[in-house]
């Protein structure tokens, strides 16, 4: 059974005591700061970043040459990394099986546990859609990617996350049944919906394209399934910890880096609020913040002139890092940054999960 299985914890680490700029009256906004986990000084909260490659984003977005896989990990993997060891963080990436299953994403992938970071299966082909595939379908997408991930990083991945935020009561039936120990698909917000019109917008879709998309990033009924991490009760009677992409409590507004890269194109000060919010209504919930990334989000327009169409893209590398930069010292003033196995391992250790049924 998921939950029983027993989590490597060697991928624990604190981050260190990072100097802020957060002014004092912002600073009001925010509780004391209160422990869940017990023996460490702040709340953990977890990082997540999702491997998307060049080709994903061109395939989503109907652009041709996308199935010869062009891919930025050479150029992406190595800086991040260089990041994260600046920051002296250990994450978990969620990695396509397609690109793991090529040879020249080899040596860069390798590099993700060589440098202590956790490996999480992120599906084999990323079609948002893959709620509506079959069980078998979805079976080999998992187990695929799974064998894939392992022959490359030497490493077995516990935790997964859909493509587009998909998901579907036999994917979470799969993943138990296969001893993953978490599950991280869902964005528990009203505005998926609302992403989709305006992927729409901007695609050159057919209609048949936009038929086969039409629940992607999400329904209505998203915004209902609970920010915290919960317990999924399976009609086979097993249970999988979900540990959703957090949203700002009550509001249910997404807060991930993507949409802070966006309001900051509008005001920094905007940006900072906002975030500020969303920390401030974690705290006062107990609630440990999933955070998750993208490669978008510290590559910008100068480096992949190929993906100009994405929202964002039209501001430099340079501008996503110190954008990146200031977030992350916010969230480690209030939080232990860690991955996703490690924040799972405490979630199953201290916390009272709801119980929630997949529908
Ligand atoms: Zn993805």
């Amino acid at each position: 059974m998921g939950l029983s299985r027993k989590i490597a914890s060697n991928l624990k680490r604190s981050a260190p005591p990072f100097s802020n700029s957060i002014s004092a009256s912002s600073e009001a906004l925010l509780k004391p700061q209160t422990s869940i986990s017990a023996g460490s000084a702040k709340p953990l909260a977890s990082l997540s970043l999702d491997l998307d490659n060049q080709w994903s984003y061109m395939k989503t977005h109907g652009d041709p040459g996308w199935n010869k896989f062009p891919s930025y990990f050479d150029v992406f993997i190595p800086h991040v990394l260089d990041t994260l060891d600046q920051l002296d963080l250990k994450i978990t990436f969620f990695i396509v099986g397609q690109d793991a299953a090529l040879d020249k994403n080899k040596d860069a992938l390798k590099l993700l546990p060589e440098r202590g970071h956790e490996v999480g299966n992120h599906s084999f082909h990323h079609e948002p859609w893959l709620h509506l595939y079959s069980k078998d379908k979805i079976k080999r997408e998992i187990l695929e990617t799974e064998d894939h991930i392992y022959r490359v990083t030497g490493q077995k991945p516990m935790g997964f996350r859909g493509p587009g935020f998909s998901w579907s009561p036999a994917l979470l039936e799969i993943l138990a049944e296969n001893d993953y120990v978490y599950d991280a698909s869902t964005l528990p917000t009203y505005l998926g919906p609302l992403a989709r019109m305006y992927y729409f917008w901007t695609s050159d879709l057919t209609v048949e394209e936009k038929s086969q998309r039409k629940e992607l990033f999400g329904n209505f009924k998203d915004g209902l399934k609970p920010v915290e991490p919960y317990s999924w009760q399976l009609p086979s009677g097993n249970q999988l910890l979900e540990i959703p992409v957090t949203t700002i409590p009550i509001i249910k507004s997404p807060f991930h880096l993507s949409y802070l890269i966006y309001l900051s194109r509008f005001s920094n000060s905007l940006m900072q609020f906002y975030l500020l919010l969303a920390i401030g209504l974690c705290k006062i919930n107990g609630i440990g913040p999933s955070f998750l990334l993208h490669p978008l989000d510290l590559l910008g327009g100068d480096q992949i002139p190929e993906l100009a169409f994405f929202p964002g893209m039209d501001l430099t590398g340079g501008q996503k890092n110190e954008i990146f930069n200031t977030v992350i010292n916010k969230l480690s003033k209030h939080f232990s940054l860690v991955s996703m196995s490690t924040h799972a391992e405490s979630i199953l250790k201290n916390d009272r999960l709801k119980p929630v049924k997949p529908a």
